[in-house]
């Protein structure tokens, strides 16, 4: 039986994974803390999947098949982890993210609506907009509930015999020849290796990816006024509302009301700076720009800051590094988890010879 080695017990290495596991492979995922481990990219409660993707229409277009890609691990999980609430970009001026996102859903073809002002405070009246602002909608769209699926996804591969071993870090791997090494000094070698290391890729492939950008994001849950918690939940998450804020997802299945400003990311190293946050001072800058738009913004009652790091190269296009039995996959930015299942797959293809390395790498960089 042929044997796959992965690093890394994220939505990418669980999800190569689960594809290995159902073609017979004999699979073994090494992680440095349990699986999940609470600190990767791949855990909070939600992660937004959406088909606007501003000017990069070749990320538009892998929407469709990465749904196709949940529907199989639904299928295995035997539940759903996504709600339908469909997703809204909210344009505020000429040329913006909205804007792009417009051009490029009637370039590819993709189903949408577009909200005059009124049609956008209507769908959410939480909000109080310029006149001018418009929006486009889009579905399916909306929370995968990241937390549970990747705990489901542990769960259904041990009960599926594949090894997951936790509080294990890998000190140093050679993914050409598909070798791995313990911090112990003991070997771990697989016909194939992945790695998906996330944004710990820099600590342990420093010759080759030492300098990745790795970025620090702090994510605010927040209760909204009282009068807005129902149209919170009922409305469409927002994937940018003009280009200098951010976005939301809305509380459904208990996941709670989270707030994104794109802004506040910043370079940082992981094994540097940590998961500290102060959240008086993180929720007053993260809600600061929103004020504008959201009614009654004094209301909002900051309640958790939810912390995490990814590697985002200028280009902000996905990065796999293929060669001899190995690949190693980054720059997953803040964007990979709801392509997770289907690069998984094509990952198993790319391996098993049915996909060449090269075209698996361009596909993924969205051309
Ligand atoms: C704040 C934030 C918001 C985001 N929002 C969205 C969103 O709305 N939609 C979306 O699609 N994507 C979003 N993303 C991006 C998405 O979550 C990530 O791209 C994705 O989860 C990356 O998955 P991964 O498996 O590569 O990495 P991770 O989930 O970080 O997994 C890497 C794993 O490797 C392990 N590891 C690392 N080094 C070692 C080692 N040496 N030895 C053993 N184990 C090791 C780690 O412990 C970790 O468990 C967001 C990311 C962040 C941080």
């Amino acid at each position: 039986m042929s044997r796959v080695v992965i690093v890394g017990g994220g939505i990418v290495g669980l999800s190569t994974a689960r594809a290995f596991v159902k073609r017979g492979f004999d699979v073994h995922v090494i992680d440095q803390g349990p699986i999940p481990h609470p600190r990767g990219a791949s855990v909070d409660r939600h992660r937004m999947i959406r088909p606007h993707y501003g000017a990069a229409t070749g990320y538009a277009r892998m929407v469709a098949p990465a749904f196709e890609a949940w529907d199989r691990v639904w299928d295995d999980l035997g539940e759903a982890h996504f709600e339908d609430t469909g997703a809204i970009a909210i344009s505020l001026e000429e040329g913006d993210y909205a804007a792009k996102t417009l051009a490029s859903f009637r370039e590819a073809g993709l189903n949408h609506e577009v909200l005059d002002r009124d049609g956008v405070e209507a769908a959410l009246p939480h909000l109080t907009l310029p006149e001018g602002a418009w929006g486009v909608v889009a579905a399916p769209a909306g929370p995968l509930f990241a937390d549970r699926i990747v705990a489901g996804l542990a769960d259904w591969l041990r009960a599926r015999g594949a090894r997951l071993e936790e509080n294990t870090r890998i000190a140093r791997v050679d993914p050409e020849r598909g070798l791995a090494w313990r911090e112990d000094g003991s070997e771990i070698s697989g016909d194939h290796l992945l790695v998906a290391a996330g944004a710990w890729l820099p600590g342990l492939m420093p010759e080759h990816h030492g300098e990745a950008p790795a970025y620090r994001q702090a994510l605010l849950y927040v209760e909204p006024p009282a009068e807005y918690v129902q149209s919170w939940r009922e409305a469409p998450a927002i994937v940018t509302l003009g280009d200098a804020t951010g976005y939301t997802l809305p509380d459904r299945r208990g996941a709670g009301l989270k707030i994104g400003y794109s802004a506040h990311r910043r370079r940082a190293r992981l094994d540097v700076e940590g998961f500290e946050s102060d959240i008086e001072t993180e929720s007053k800058i993260i809600l600061a720009p929103f004020a504008p738009y959201f009614r009654e913004i004094e209301a909002y009652r900051p309640i958790r800051i939810q912390l995490g790091y990814y590697i985002l190269a200028p280009e902000r296009r996905f990065r796999l590094v293929a060669g001899g039995r190995g690949l190693v996959v980054t720059d997953c930015d803040g964007q990979m988890f709801k392509f997770g299942p289907l690069l998984g797959e094509r990952i198993a293809d790319m391996f098993e010879g049915r996909e060449s390395p090269q075209a698996l790498a361009h596909w993924a960089a969205g051309h």
